[in-house]
Order: C-alpha cells, then sequence, then structure tokens
C-alpha cells in the first residue's frame, strides 16, 4: 500500500475520491478534459519558469521504482546537494505499507540533522492564487516525512504560488489538521469502506469519476442531486429518516423546521425541490418577488442580453458578448466585444461601454453576479467614471437571482445550461462550457488559428440567447400561473 501525497490531495477533495482512487477499476474514469489538460499545462509552464532561474539535481532512478528514488534522494541529500528537484520521500508506516511524497523542491538550509550541519526544507509550486488549505496540509506532509528521512523536522516549509510568489506554511497549525487526515484515510481505506456518493457540482466537475458517480447518484436518486441539498443538511435530513427526493416531497416544511432548526425558508424550499422534481414541473416558490408585470420582467422597446468569457486565474475579460433585442423593430443583433490579445481587454471594455451607452434605457439582462463584478473591476482598473458606471449598474437584471427567488424548477443546479437546457434551449456546440471557452482561448493564443476564437463567439452568442430563452420562459410561466390563479373554483 502506497499513500502517496496525490492521495491525499484527493481525500481532502473528496473522501470517496481517494477511495475510488485506490481500489476502483481506472478504466471507469473520465479521460481529463480539454480545460483539465490545459490547468497541468499551465503548471508545468509555471514550474518550468519558475526552475529557470533556480540550479538544482534530480535524482535518477527507473520509473516508479520508488524505493530506488528514495534512495537516490537520500545519497543527494547525504552529499548536501543546495537543492533536490522532485526528490522522493518514501517511509514505512507499517508491513508493506508506505507513505510517498515527491516534493517540487527540497532547499539545503543550516542546522543539524542526520545528514550533518544542514538539513532540507521543501516547497511546492501551484498555480494557484491564494494558499489554499489543501495545499498547505500536502507540504506538511512533505515536511513529516522529510522529518524521517533526514532525522529533524524542517524549520520552514513553503509554497511558491503563481501571482503571490513564496508563501510560509504554519507547519505548528497544520500538523494537528495533517494527523487527522491521515488516522481517518488510512481506516477507510484499511476497512475499504466505500465513501457514499455526494454529488456537489463544483467539486464533482472537474472530478474524473464524476459519470461513474452520478450514474449511482440517478439510480439511488440520492438527494445530493437536489439543489439545496449540501453536505451540511445532508444528514440533518437523515435524522429525520428523509434518506429519498420522494420522502422529501411528502415531508411538512413547518414540521421539518421545527424538528431540524433549519430556517422555514430553507424547508420549504427543499420540500418544492423534491416536489418540483416527482412532478416533473416548475412550482411557483415566491410570486411576490416578481411577476409577469413586475418593471424586472415587463417587456422594453429594446433588451440587452450580456454575457462575459473570462479567464479568472489570469483575471481577464476576453470578450463581452450583447444580444441586443429590438422588440418594435423585431430584430436581434447580436455583438461579440473581443480582445484578441489579452492586452487589448481595455479595448474590449471601451467598445462595450460604447454600446450599451447607445441604448440608455436599455435593461441589461445577464445570469449570475459574475458580469456585474467584472464591470465593477474593469471601470476600477481603467478609470472608467462613477458617472458612467453606476447609471450602467442600476440597468443590470440577474436572471439567476429572479428565478431562484421566484420558482423552483426539476432541475439539479440553477445554472444558466441547465435551465435553459429544461426549458429546451439548445447550444449549437453540446460542449461548450465556460472552461472549455478558456481552453479554446488559449488555444488561439498558442496556434493562431481563428477557429478557436469563432467557436468561443458562438459559444457566448449561444449563452446570451439562453439569457434572453429564460427571461421570456419565466415572464410567460408567471403570467399563465397568475391567469389560473385568477380562474374561479
Ligand atoms: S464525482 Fe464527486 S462524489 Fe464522485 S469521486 Fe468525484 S468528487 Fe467525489
Amino acid at each position: 500500500m502506497l499513500l502517496t501525497a496525490q492521495l491525499l490531495l484527493s481525500y481532502q477533495r473528496c473522501h470517496r475520491q481517494a477511495f475510488l482512487d485506490t481500489y476502483e477499476d481506472k478504466s471507469q474514469k473520465n479521460a481529463p478534459s480539454d480545460f483539465l489538460n490545459k490547468l497541468r499545462q499551465d503548471r508545468i509552464e509555471h514550474q518550468r519558469s519558475f526552475f529557470a532561474h533556480q540550479t538544482w539535481v534530480e535524482p535518477e532512478y527507473p520509473k516508479y521504482d520508488w524505493q530506488a528514488g528514495a534512495q537516490a534522494t537520500l545519497a543527494l541529500m547525504a552529499a548536501g546537494v543546495p537543492q533536490i528537484r522532485r526528490g522522493v520521500l518514501l517511509v514505512k508506516y507499517r508491513n508493506e505499507a508506505y507513505f510517498q511524497s515527491i516534493p517540487d523542491l527540497l532547499t539545503k538550509v543550516p542546522g543539524d540533522s542526520e545528514l550533518g550541519d544542514w538539513h532540507y526544507v521543501p516547497t511546492d509550486i501551484r498555480l494557484s492564487k491564494r494558499p489554499k488549505l489543501e495545499y498547505q496540509i500536502l507540504v506538511t506532509f512533505h515536511a513529516s516525512l522529510l522529518a524521517r528521512v533526514q532525522g529533524r523536522y524542517p524549520e520552514n516549509a513553503f509554497l511558491y504560488l503563481r501571482e503571490r510568489g513564496t508563501y510560509e506554511v504554519n507547519l505548528t497549525v497544520n500538523q494537528p489538521k495533517l494527523d487527522l487526515l491521515l488516522v481517518e484515510l488510512q481506516e477507510i481505506l484499511d476497512k475499504r469502506q466505500e465513501p457514499e456518493v455526494f454529488i456537489v457540482n463544483n467539486r464533482c466537475n472537474l472530478c474524473g469519476w464524476l459519470s461513474y458517480c452520478y450514474e449511482i447518484a440517478q439510480q439511488d436518486q440520492h438527494l445530493s442531486l437536489l439543489p439545496g441539498v449540501t453536505p451540511s443538511r445532508y444528514p440533518i435530513l437523515q435524522s429525520q429518516n428523509i434518506a429519498s427526493v420522494e420522502a422529501l416531497s411528502l415531508a411538512d416544511p413547518s414540521h421539518l423546521a421545527q424538528a431540524t432548526g433549519l430556517s422555514a425558508e430553507v424547508t420549504i424550499k427543499l420540500v418544492c425541490q423534491a416536489q418540483a422534481f416527482t412532478q416533473q414541473s416548475p412550482v411557483i416558490f415566491a410570486p411576490t418577488v416578481a411577476n409577469a408585470t413586475s418593471p424586472q420582467l415587463s417587456p422594453a422597446p429594446i433588451e440587452l442580453y450580456f454575457d462575459i468569457e473570462a479567464e479568472p486565474s489570469l483575471n481577464l475579460a476576453y470578450l463581452h458578448g450583447v444580444l441586443v433585442v429590438d422588440r418594435e423593430a423585431q430584430t436581434q443583433t447580436f455583438h461579440a466585444l473581443l480582445a484578441e490579445q489579452p492586452d487589448q481587454e481595455e479595448q474590449a471594455w471601451l467598445q462595450f461601454l460604447n454600446l450599451v451607452l447607445r441604448y440608455p434605457h436599455a435593461p441589461i439582462y445577464h445570469f449570475c453576479a459574475y458580469e456585474v463584478q467584472t464591470v465593477e473591476r474593469l471601470a476600477a482598473l481603467y478609470g472608467t467614471s462613477a458617472d458612467v458606471v453606476q447609471p450602467l449598474i442600476k440597468r443590470f437584471i440577474d436572471l439567476h437571482a429572479l428565478v431562484t427567488r421566484t420558482v423552483v424548477l426539476p432541475v439539479e443546479s440553477y445554472t444558466l445550461k441547465l435551465i435553459a437546457r429544461w426549458i429546451g434551449f439548445q447550444w449549437r456546440n453540446s460542449e461548450a462550457n465556460g472552461a472549455q471557452s478558456i481552453y479554446w482561448y488559449s488555444e488561439w493564443q498558442a496556434t493562431g488559428n481563428r477557429e478557436f476564437i469563432e467557436t468561443i463567439v458562438d459559444y457566448n452568442e449561444d449563452d446570451c440567447q439562453a439569457t434572453y430563452q429564460i427571461k421570456n420562459w419565466l415572464t410567460a410561466f408567471l403570467a399563465e400561473s397568475e391567469q389560473t390563479a385568477l380562474l374561479p373554483g
């Protein structure tokens, strides 16, 4: 048994992932998406630029022969090599069971150890902007294995992050957390206790086991498929013997609130959500938030539908897509305001402002808060006057907020994709998504092939169209519900 740093990282993301990585047939796992491959490539580039300014020695050993790798690394450490790249640390913790880690860099520093009057400290090189806890734990794992190998706990341990540079990890704080995680992980692996499936979109969307787990969740009608059933609420529902979507749909929200301490608003929404699923039809949740004639939904002569494509890790907004719907002239015109190169972001921003200021009374529909946040960020970055930006932001209407506060839909997540697909909208490219768009943009930059740009623009236009369709659907659905409510009997 090899308990590796990679397994520890998987365990921190999802207990089940570490279990499946150890025991399940890997052929069931999806191939990494283009986006994941891009992230891996970016990490390699980040490491390359870091090591370009360093000198180091790398241990030589036959591929996957970790014993040989650990011996070669120890030989380099004993010789006092100043920096060792990708050294292998291997520590036996039980019969035939080893901890293994491969820190990106081991640096020699003064201070007695079994090696002599020096010892080594670990550094891991990560793309992340923030020193995420999972990476701090990983570096702590390197440190604790190093302690066993060199007979001295390292004085420091570091992360080297893309924007922030060097970050010192607090080993004293993280060591007890690591110890606990290792005990839990060993227990799950030793007892072969397969952790229950639990679909959490943000986490699972990047996991290779998604198709495998999703199939199980669907077969079981697992509650985690319901929006609102979070990992913290799930055991609360279980404590009330609510283990299926159907059971939740039959629950009494006020009784559930009393019994669990969840707020009445939460329990009403959970039960409505389960009912929407079992009936496969939408349920009005709060008609007071919006109705068909409320100002946010009533038709304007000209409406704008807005969607941004961005690379968050670079703080780069590379496309502002705006669909101009002229209801009087019955025309739709799509505008793609594109930064073909990252240094054209300001130019695309100014083109966007020019366009939306041409329609000073048009509401600007978008989906989720990201568009407003990005407009605020770009205005601050490029010194756009508050007199221009503030009135502009007042025209923004977040359809995601309107939908989620007004109706409950039989969808597994309130994303633009799932809602629009549920009302019948189809994207021209069925594989397109935000992560894929980031990949296409990086491919465009690497290859100069304009097909990538055209694909991004088509995808963005479809996102704007999808937003438009959702607005139309919501208005029509609320109008129909109001009429039904007025019917006698
Ligand atoms: S798909 Fe989700 S539940 Fe399944 S292993 Fe991956 S992260 Fe865990």
